[in-house]
């Protein structure tokens, strides 16, 4: 399940706990002053006859009822506070009020962060997204200086960063490429980035391309759908076999059609992808927009 659905599903748990706590305040509210408990009784009742009176448009016992009402809302409130009762004593609160249970809070740069009391659900839904064998991959742990390209490697994350949260000029294309030298860290760079935007609530997948046209339904709807996606070790000799073409062919052209970004990343440069890669793929890398 993606971040979204995950918290969706949380928020609703969060709904009916929401609705058992109220319920429970109220019980114990009106175990120790039964008066109040009759009082909303009465209230509850005379609600009922008035709306009656509305629909029967029987003016003179709407009067009536509003009176009676009047004159219980004053011993109502009388008996709260002779007894020292909150008046919001049935009103429900939120379980967790900095989000106040939606799951998400807005970020110092006013972007929707997912919120920490829902930070469970981040690592599974990283889990169910590709990456359940990278969880040691982390951005705390992220160095640019990795094998001394700082300068270039904090340009390339803030590129592959500006095409997640589609900023800047990364809203030109929906396909980009991040080509670099073999065992340069790049796998890492661009998990970190996938975890990120889970953070964000963002829902992503990451893939090796030789697995592309390999996976389950679940998977490849993923591959379609995610508001993100990586697609690793990119080559062209991969995109040779004629699944794996297929496959890429249509998600790219699915994901492009619905504005979500793909990144492909790979060790050959461009010009050598273009040259190798399956014909239908070619077209595309020519076009894409390249990280850097
Ligand atoms: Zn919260």
């Amino acid at each position: 399940m993606t971040i979204k659905e995950l918290i969706y599903q949380a928020n609703s748990e969060a709904d009916s706990e929401r609705t058992l706590r109220r319920e429970e305040k109220i019980r114990k509210v009106y175990e120790a002053c039964p008066d109040l408990k009759k009082a909303d009784k009465e209230i509850g009742d005379l609600r009922g006859k008035r709306l009656v009176a509305v629909i029967d448009r029987n003016d003179k016992l709407i009067k009536i009822c509003d009176e009676q009402l009047d004159k219980l809302r004053q011993q109502k409130e009388l008996i709260l506070k002779s007894n020292k009762i909150d008046p919001g004593y049935d009103e429900e609160e939120y379980i967790c009020s900095k989000c106040r249970d939606t799951g998400f809070v807005k970020g110092k740069d006013g972007t929707d962060k997912v919120c920490s009391c829902r930070k469970d659900l981040i690592g599974e839904a990283i889990r169910d997204s590709g990456l359940a064998d990278y969880a040691s991959f982390d951005m705390k742990n992220y160095r640019n200086d990795y094998l001394g390209e700082e300068t270039a490697r904090a340009g390339i994350l803030s590129s592959m960063v500006s095409v997640m949260m589609n900023t800047g000029a990364a809203k030109d294309k929906d396909l980009w490429l991040y080509s670099g030298k073999v065992q340069s860290g790049k796998s890492y760079l661009a998990i970190c980035v996938l975890k990120a935007a889970v953070k964000l609530g963002k829902s992503v997948y990451y893939i090796k391309c030789e697995d592309v046209g390999y996976s389950s339904e679940t998977v490849t709807d993923a591959l379609r759908s995610a508001d993100f996606i990586v697609i690793d070790d990119f080559a062209g000799e991969v995109t040779q076999d004629n699944r794996c073409a297929s496959a890429l062919n249509s998600i790219i052209e699915t994901r492009s059609a619905a504005g979500l970004k793909t990144v492909l990343v790979s060790s050959m440069p461009k010009d050598d992808l273009i040259s190798t890669c399956d014909m239908r793929i070619a077209g595309k890398i020519r076009n894409c927009g390249d990280i850097r």
